[in-house]
């Protein structure tokens, strides 16, 4: 994506009514597949998703700890990286525990894949991730995402946890951000 210079210009993409609905059939097909396991514990990953995760953590009803970990695939732009970097760890000892990871946005799948390598050598009892967002075009490395909310097309979007330089987290809908195309 290229950053002209400028303000971007901000529409709509999936509105409040449409996340909410999503995130409450996400709950209730988590509350179905853990009903019988107990330790569950929802990982977030910073900063992103925590708006997403207190939402969902809200709509489930099987007993569940919330704890958080915070990497950095990202300089200060919208182009990724690759390299993977743990900024902040669990408190919790996910060993035995049922664990599911709780992403905003999966894009090249570069940070899903780490946490899913850097969380199983913990030793849980299982290991399961969920986005609210995935952009299948601009897939890299295969991840599995086992609870899904929206299969999205390659843009930047922002709100609803998610940011552009720190920008736009508290919006209760989904996005598009657009740099004008003018040279
Ligand atoms: P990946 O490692 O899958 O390439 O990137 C995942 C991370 O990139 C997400 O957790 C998120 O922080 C960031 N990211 C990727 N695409 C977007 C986007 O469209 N908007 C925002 N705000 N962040 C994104």
């Amino acid at each position: 994506m290229t950053q002209a210079d400028g303000a971007p210009t901000l529409s709509p993409y999936i509105s409040e009514a449409d996340i909410q609905a999503r995130i409450l059939e996400l709950a209730r097909q988590i509350d179905a597949d853990y009903a019988h396991d107990e330790d569950i514990v929802l990982v977030g990953v910073l900063r992103g998703s925590f708006i997403f995760l207190a939402d969902l953590a809200r709509r489930m009803t099987v007993p569940h700890h919330v704890d958080f970990i915070a990497v950095s695939s990202y300089g200060s732009g919208t182009v990724s990286s690759g390299v993977v970097r743990l900024v902040m760890d669990l408190r919790t000892d996910i060993t035995d525990k049922h664990v599911i990871i709780v992403e905003d946005i999966v894009d090249t799948g570069h940070t899903v894949q780490y946490l899913i390598r850097t969380l199983a050598a913990r030793g849980p009892a299982s290991v399961r991730t969920c986005a609210l967002l995935r952009k299948l075009d601009r897939k890299v490395v295969d991840v599995p995402v086992d609870y899904l909310g929206f299969d999205i097309p390659d843009a930047w979007v922002v709100g609803y946890g998610l940011d552009y330089a720190d920008r736009y987290r508290t919006l209760p809908y989904i996005g598009v951000l657009e740099w004008g195309a003018e040279e």
